[in-house]
C-alpha cells in the first residue's frame, strides 16, 4: 500500500487598491514580499517562482531567511532569457554579496549577469522620472535598511493655475520653473527591525501601504524580541498612533504564535476600527482558497531571524 499526498507551500496575495502584495513571510524561515505592479520585490527569501518576474530586488539585510534565493533568482532569470536582475542592498554588504555571486558564476559555470546598487540610509535612486526607491535606516543590529517606493509627480505651481496652456509653454521655453515636484510614498517596507526612530521617517508614517514586521506577540517573548532586534506587539501598539498609513501589512510573524492567535491578540489591544487598516500577510482566513498554513512545523531556532 502506497499513500500519496502533496505538500504545498502557500503564498499570500493581497489586493489593496491598484496594487497587490504577493509573498511569504515567517520569521526565521523565509521572507519575500513582491509588489508586481511596481516591478519590485522586497527581499528574496528562497526565491519562490513568482519572485522571478520582478526586475528589482530590495535587500533589507543579509540574514539567510531574506537572501538565500538571490543566486537562484539571478541565474534563473538569465537561464530563461530575462534581463539581468537589479539588486538594491546596504552599501556595507555590497562587497561580500558581489564575491558570493561571482563564486556562484564559477560554481555554475554560467556567466550570470547582475547589477548591484549599493544604498545608504537617506539615498534616493530614481529609476524613472516618475518613480524612485529610497532607503532608510532600520534597527536590526548590524547593517539593515528599509525601502520606500516613491511616485514622483510634477504639479503646476498654484500661481500659474489660471494661465493659458500656450502661455505656460512659452514660459517654460524661457526657462521659468512653472512646476514643483511632489513625492508620494506608495509602499514602504521595513524588513526586520525593532522599534526606533525609523518610525519617525516621513515615508514610513505616510506611505499608502506600510509593510512592517511584528515578530513576537506573547508576553514572555519580549526578551526574544529584544535579543533578535525585532518588534513585539507592545512596540507596535505604542507606535500605531503615529502611523498614518491607509494600510498596514504585518509580516514576519513567529510560528510560535501563529497568525490566528496573533490577530486575536492585536484586535484585543487596538480595537476593531484600527483592525480595518491592518492586515496580516500570511492570514488565509478569508482567502478564496481558505485554509491555514501548516502550524505543525517545529519552531525555528532563536538565532538568525
Ligand atoms: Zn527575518
Ligand atoms: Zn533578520
Amino acid at each position: 500500500m502506497v499513500e500519496k499526498s502533496f505538500l504545498v507551500q502557500k503564498f499570500a496575495k493581497l489586493g489593496i487598491g491598484s496594487l497587490h502584495i504577493v509573498g511569504y513571510s515567517v520569521a526565521g524561515e523565509e521572507t519575500v514580499v513582491q509588489i508586481p505592479e511596481l516591478n519590485v520585490c522586497f527581499d528574496i527569501g528562497r526565491c519562490p517562482y513568482f519572485a522571478l518576474t520582478s526586475d528589482f530586488i530590495c535587500l533589507s539585510h543579509t540574514h539567510m531567511d531574506h537572501l538565500a534565493g538571490l543566486g537562484y533568482y539571478l541565474s534563473q532569470r538569465h537561464f530563461q532569457g530575462m534581463k539581468a536582475g537589479t539588486v538594491f542592498l546596504p552599501r556595507e554588504v555590497e562587497r561580500p554579496v558581489d564575491a558570493l555571486l561571482k563564486c556562484w558564476r564559477d560554481v555554475e559555470r554560467q556567466g550570470t549577469p547582475y547589477k548591484l546598487i549599493p544604498m545608504s540610509a537617506g539615498q534616493m535612486y530614481e529609476l524613472r522620472r516618475d518613480f524612485g526607491i529610497r532607503a532608510f535606516q532600520t534597527h536590526h543590529g548590524g547593517v539593515s535598511l528599509g525601502y520606500s517606493l516613491v511616485s514622483i509627480r510634477e504639479k503646476l505651481k498654484p500661481e500659474y493655475a489660471n494661465v493659458e496652456g500656450r502661455e505656460l509653454a512659452a514660459m517654460r521655453k524661457k526657462g521659468i520653473e512653472i512646476q514643483y515636484r511632489i513625492e508620494v510614498p506608495l509602499v514602504a517596507c521595513l524588513g526586520d527591525t525593532t522599534t526606533g526612530n525609523v518610525f519617525d521617517h516621513p515615508d514610513v508614517q505616510n506611505a499608502q501601504i506600510l509593510i512592517t514586521e511584528v515578530t513576537f506577540f506573547d508576553a514572555d517573548h519580549k526578551t526574544k524580541a529584544k535579543a533578535g532586534r525585532h518588534l513585539h506587539i507592545d512596540h507596535f501598539v505604542e507606535l500605531l498612533p503615529k502611523l498614518k498609513n491607509e494600510h498596514i501589512v504585518i509580516s514576519h510573524v513567529s510560528r510560535r504564535t501563529g497568525i490566528r492567535r496573533a490577530k486575536q491578540m492585536l484586535r484585543k489591544r487596538v480595537g476593531d476600527e484600527q483592525m480595518k487598516r491592518i492586515h496580516f500577510l500570511m492570514d488565509f482566513e478569508h482567502a478564496k482558497d481558505a485554509g491555514e498554513i501548516e502550524d505543525s512545523a517545529p519552531p525555528p531556532p532563536d538565532t538568525a531571524e
